[in-house]
């Protein structure tokens, strides 16, 4: 596997650190807790698209696109990274906002990450749940391209075998740095939405052989449905790497039993877990997905998942700056 091969603009700020959350380990009472901080990646704030956006960017430019096309939920990450890195390279970057929540609270609609896909300068417009985002996408392509103009899709979260790689560089990163400190790492554990992110871990893992589990939790639809959209990712992924056959069905685990009413909508255990992180490790999480990632590591410690002799790495997506779109969700005290 030589990543080299592939085009890349580098604009991430790598490696991200891998931190020990010792406040966090000994209130649950082991096993031993990493963080492998991709919120800070540098970008726009951060977060795990940025690393996706390195190939995916860089194959924009190889086509010669002048204008950047891709679609998300109201409070996207993946169109704030994309638009960040549009303005940069001098490209217009269209967002095409899928209302999945189908909230009316003026900060959702308007604060968060929409207020920085504005200050991008990104044109944004909003569709309702369900529509097919896709077709949507590949009409205003057609429409722009009669003005004269070279689009390029980035599907939602930057999901297919040219962003995760940004994953399976994510992967050598880890074991590379684990290798450095001497740390045997056991399992992964990260939010998976558009599956981008673990279909690159995993490949990246399994095709290293590193013998690391990678478990995913869920932030939208049903396991067997999520499970199959990362595993069909992560073997069209090592294809692309031209290790095809190396990722097996049983290496794609998600539990899903985290998501509370749907997406965007953060349960009781996602506001814990926001709640916690902060107040034991100083660390911002977000409602929406590493919330509910670290409310189901959280949720698998308490029922023994893991040995306490082991060591999870919490791979830490980003996704703080969409916390000023949901203020509501939190019930802290007005103050004199
Ligand atoms: C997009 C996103 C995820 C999920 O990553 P996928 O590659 O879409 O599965 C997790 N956390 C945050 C903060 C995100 O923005």
């Amino acid at each position: 596997m030589h990543l080299s091969r592939f085009p890349r603009l580098h604009f991430a700020h790598l490696p991200t650190p891998l931190e020990p959350m010792e406040r966090l380990s000994e209130l649950l009472g082991g096993p031993r807790l990493w963080i492998k901080r991709d919120d800070c990646t540098g970008l726009a704030g951060g977060g795990n698209k940025t690393r996706k956006l390195e190939f995916l960017m860089a194959a924009a430019v190889a086509d010669k696109a002048d204008t950047i096309i891709t679609q998300g939920a109201t409070q996207s990450n993946h169109a704030r990274q994309t638009a960040a890195i549009a303005a940069k390279l001098g490209m217009h970057c269209h967002i095409l906002l899928e209302d999945r929540t189908g909230s009316a609270d003026v900060e959702y609609n308007y604060n968060g990450n929409v207020l920085l896909d504005q200050l991008y300068d990104a044109p944004l417009k909003k569709y309702p749940a369900g529509t097919d985002m896709n077709a949507a996408m590949d009409e205003l392509a057609a429409a722009l391209k009669s003005a004269g103009r070279k689009p390029y899709i980035i599907p939602g979260g930057g999901s297919n075998p040219i962003g995760a790689l940004g994953y399976v560089n994510a992967a050598l990163e880890l074991l590379y740095q684990s290798n450095a400190m001497g740390l045997q790492v056991d399992h992964v554990v990260h939010a998976t939405g558009s599956a981008g992110t673990q279909a690159g871990l995993v490949a990246g893992l399994a095709g290293a052989n590193s013998g690391i589990a990678v478990l995913g939790v869920g932030v939208r639809v049903a396991q067997e449905i999520q499970e199959n959209n990362v595993f069909k990712l992560a073997r069209a992924t090592a294809d692309y790497l031209g290790l095809a056959e190396v990722v097996k069905r049983e290496q794609v685990v998600a539990d899903c039993g985290y998501v509370g009413k749907g997406y965007g909508i953060p349960a009781e255990s996602t506001i814990e877990a926001i709640e916690l992180l902060a107040r034991t490790e100083g660390i911002l999480l977000d409602p929406v997905y590493s919330g509910k990632g670290m409310a189901g590591l959280i949720g698998m410690i308490r029922q023994g998942h893991f040995k306490a002799s082991e060591n999870i790495v919490f791979v830490h997506t980003g996704g703080a700056q969409a916390l000023f779109g949901y203020r509501d969700a939190f019930d802290f005290p007005a103050y004199q």
